[in-house]
């Protein structure tokens, strides 16, 4: 039951109660009936026995009887008795056998065999010592029967209700729930492409038709509106600080540079400077990075694409990671596996800085005496690559978060360029090349960053990702 849709369980709800309803109003209304018709059945046989009597005269001390007493009016059956209970005239029912004493002004109901009978006595007196005994006979099987037929059919027709009951239900139910089912849809929307100027826009339903569902679709519309509106103004902050960033960033490391020329400096005066220096251009990394991301949420960041040799980009990022990491005595080793001449479609700065970032953050997030793989293949049409560490690892639960903005999972790297953005380029990067990037990683293991881009022009043009939020 708590796998059933809520359209479904609606439907058996009002469908169970239709029927429970509609059952204990037949069930009150065949009592009722049944009732009724056997009063009735009774009302008619008394008075049938009561009229006869007209029929029955005494003439010159003979008994005359009209030829009325013998026809069965209103299913009666007439027969005259006298004071023995000798049987003088008329009819008796076929299949009453009995001959029961007379109960004058008593309705009896009497049973034989399968047949149940309603027998009613009338005592008449026609002279002084002269009385004769009427009794009439009426079955009341036949009575029931008539209205056994009526309930015989609403036996039939008792689930053909059921069954029209639960289709109008089940497709009122459907209309009503139609908007939920549109709010879904688009608040799934809004999730897998990431786009806020989606809406349910439901239409129809003026002011008057506007049931709790349409209001709460209206009201989510509203909302939606107000977060896309925050949302560009946040995006709108994030362009222009970094623009208002950028110039003084360039004129501290400009200075640097200067005043790192002056040979007067002393040891201390020139480590501070340095220092300086270095986190002016993590700043200024991120600033470009911000920028960056800030022009594709704009749909500002063109992808110029051309036929490049990617085996030869990604041997060269890798070789230049492994010099970095070198230089900074990163004890690493970067290998490659890579198909030769491969060539794709991309814009070759962006898959620079893709490979990049995936690289450098596996140089990065390896251990001492670390090992780093870098595959790239083709297959199907499709660019496929990997950057596999055995470094440090990303929990569980952080994974489906390191693509985030400033998302960082291991903190305790605060040092150097490390922004949390990186991942979010990459991300984005693969998107708008029509692609897709994953991760793979066990925490004191290692990780492996796959990603996979259509190699060939006509794959790739349909592509413009948004990346809005
Ligand atoms: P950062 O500048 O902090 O490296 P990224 O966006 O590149 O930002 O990465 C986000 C987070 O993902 C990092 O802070 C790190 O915790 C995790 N991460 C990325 N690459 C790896 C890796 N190869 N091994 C372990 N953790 C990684």
């Amino acid at each position: 039951m708590k796998k059933l849709s809520l359209k479904i369980k609606l439907t058996l709800l009002y469908t169970f109660f239709m029927i429970l309803a509609t059952a204990a109003v037949l069930a009150i209304l065949f009592s009722l009936s049944s009732r009724e018709i056997l009063a009735s059945t009774q009302a008619k046989l008394e008075r049938r026995v009561q009229d006869s009597v007209d029929d029955i005269t005494l003439q010159g001390g003979e008994l005359k009887v009209d030829s009325d007493f013998y026809s069965v009016t209103r299913d009666v059956y007439l027969s005259l008795y006298d004071s023995n209970m000798y049987f003088l005239y008329g009819k008796v029912p076929y299949g009453f056998d009995q001959q029961p004493e007379i109960s004058d002004g008593e309705t009896r109901r009497i049973r034989e065999g399968s047949l149940e009978w309603y027998v009613y006595d009338m005592s008449f007196r026609l002279a002084e010592n002269y009385t004769v005994y009427v009794r009439g006979i009426t079955s009341v099987t036949e009575a029931e029967e008539n209205f056994s037929v009526t309930i015989r059919f609403a036996i039939i027709l008792f689930p053909l209700m059921a069954v029209v009951t639960a289709f109008i239900g089940y497709r009122s139910t459907r209309r009503t729930l139609l908007p939920v089912k549109k709010m879904i849809y688009t608040v799934q929307k809004i999730r897998a492409d990431a786009d806020l100027s989606q809406r349910i826009g439901l239409e129809g339903g003026g002011e008057k038709s506007r049931d709790e569902i349409y209001s709460l679709a209206w009201t989510f519309d509203d909302m939606l509106d107000e977060l896309e509106e925050v949302f560009k103004r946040e995006k709108q902050f994030t362009s222009d600080v970094s623009h208002e960033l950028r110039t003084p960033v360039s004129v501290i490391l400009a200075q640097c540079g200067e005043c790192l020329e002056d040979n007067t400096l002393s040891e201390r005066q020139r480590c501070q400077i340095e220092l300086i220096e270095q986190k002016a251009k993590n700043m200024s990394r991120m600033i470009s990075q911000l920028l960056f991301l800030s022009r594709a949420d704009q749909g500002r960041q063109p992808l110029n694409r051309e036929r490049v040799n990617v085996s030869e980009l990604t041997q060269m990022a890798a070789e230049e990671q492994q010099m970095l990491a070198d230089a900074e005595g990163n004890d690493v080793t970067v290998s490659c596996r890579i198909e030769p001449d491969i060539t794709a479609y991309v814009d070759e700065s962006f898959y620079i800085r893709l490979v990049v970032n995936l690289i450098s953050n596996a140089v990065s997030y390896s251990t001492k005496g670390g090992s780093v793989l870098v595959t790239l293949s083709l297959l199907n049409g499709e660019l496929l690559g990997s950057v596999q560490d055995n470094g440090v690892g990303i929990a569980k639960e952080d994974q489906a978060h390191i693509w985030e903005r400033f998302y960082r999972a291991d903190t305790s790297r605060s040092g150097g360029s490390h922004s949390g953005l990186g991942l979010s380029m990459v991300k984005w990067i693969a998107q708008a090349h029509g692609g897709w990037v994953k991760v793979e990683s066990s925490p004191g293991k290692g990780s492996i960053f796959s990603f996979g881009l259509p190699a060939d022009k006509d794959l790739t043009d349909t592509v413009n990702e948004k990346q809005k939020l």
